[in-house]
């Protein structure tokens, strides 16, 4: 008796080279997580004895036109990859290529 190969069942798309992902194989999820990062807040008498109202209201004016979208992606923003194996090793290999011509 002869078997009847199963055809397969793609769930996916790598994210990195489009090639469709068979339910049967590994797929990989990268997440990206990329956030405002504060430093120390440093405080002067200055900064005390001064007045923020004009600044507190110019920057609530300058939010009001923003969108909650734009506002977020300046504090916090998040990727999800599906990768098959081939991705997945190039990614982990060089996750962080050098931008040429930057600074
Ligand atoms: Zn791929």
């Amino acid at each position: 008796m002869t078997e009847i190969p199963t055809p397969p069942q793609f769930t996916h798309l790598c994210d990195r080279c489009g090639r469709p992902l068979d339910a049967r194989e590994v797929r990989f999820v990268a997440k990206i997580q990329v956030f405002a990062s504060p430093g120390p807040i440093v405080v002067d008498s200055g900064d005390l004895l001064r007045g923020h109202r004009d600044e507190i209201a110019a920057l609530i004016r300058q939010c009001a036109q923003m969108t909650e979208e734009e506002l977020m992606k300046d504090v916090f923003v998040e990727f999800k990859f599906d990768l098959c194996l081939r991705c997945q090793r190039d990614f982990i290999a060089n996750p962080m290529p050098v931008v040429r011509g930057a600074a």
